[in-house]
């Protein structure tokens, strides 16, 4: 199995080769394909394993091939005020910087700039409040400070097609659950999930199961 066969775009694939991932890994080969056709997934995916760009090289994809539709229907919709497509909860400041990074890294090549904003707690909210002027594609955040920013009218959460939660076993452990709940209820109820977790606790896999829709089991 190569990224070509998985079905990703040129684009992507140059990001790839520029990062020198020669051959996807195993949570890549079996995420992919699933991410691209739209399906719920709940993988078990330790740190290293290459689950980052497990989700986002599909959801990069899907991104640009719903900008590109819409500037063919000449929807003048979102040239100026973008909207949340994507919702990436972590649970640290730490995770929220790298898969940012990651993203940003893995978008370079692609023809319409994606505009990422990376949210966390303990540090100013200002400077976070500004950068989400003008919207953004996808949001990667901490849960808490996020809803700190919905509480002031900072984003909008109404448009989210897919949430990923990932290290979802660690968001628990850091005693998230109240707030992802608050979260789940200002998101579309039509809508992509995607679930990584290191480990499944009967109470990582309650929550997953209340999320997920028919989801690809990867490694569980
Ligand atoms: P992650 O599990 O997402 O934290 O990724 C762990 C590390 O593996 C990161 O440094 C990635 O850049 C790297 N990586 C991800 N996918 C691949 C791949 N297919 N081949 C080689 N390295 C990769």
């Amino acid at each position: 199995m190569t990224f070509a066969t998985l079905g990703l775009s040129p684009e992507l694939l140059l990001a790839v080769a520029a990062r020198q991932y020669t051959l996807p890994t195993a949570v890549q080969t079996e995420a992919i394909p699933a991410v691209l056709a739209g399906q719920d997934v709940m993988a078990l995916a330790q740190t290293g394993s290459g689950k980052t760009a497990a989700f986002a090289l599909p959801l990069l994809q899907r991104l640009q091939q719903d900008m590109e539709q819409d500037r063919e229907e000449g929807s003048k919709e979102g040239s100026k005020q973008r909207k949340v497509k994507v919702l990436v909860l972590v649970p640290t400041r730490e995770l929220s910087g790298q898969v940012g990074q990651t993203i940003e890294a893995l978008a370079g090549h692609l023809p319409k700039k994606l505009k990422v904003a990376v949210i966390y707690g303990g540090a100013s909210i200002n400077p976070q409040m500004m950068h989400l002027r003008g919207g953004a594609d996808v949001v990667i955040s901490t849960p808490g400070r996020l809803l700190d920013l919905l509480d002031n009218n900072a984003l909008s959460l109404q448009h989210v097609s897919t949430l990923v939660l990932d290290e979802a076993d660690r968001l628990l452990d850091l005693g998230f659950a109240d707030e992802i709940k608050r979260i789940l209820e200002q998101l579309p109820a039509q809508r992509q999930n995607l679930f990584f977790s290191a480990t499944f606790s009967p109470a990582v896999k309650k929550l997953a199961l209340a999320l997920l829709h028919e989801p690809k089991r990867i490694a569980i």
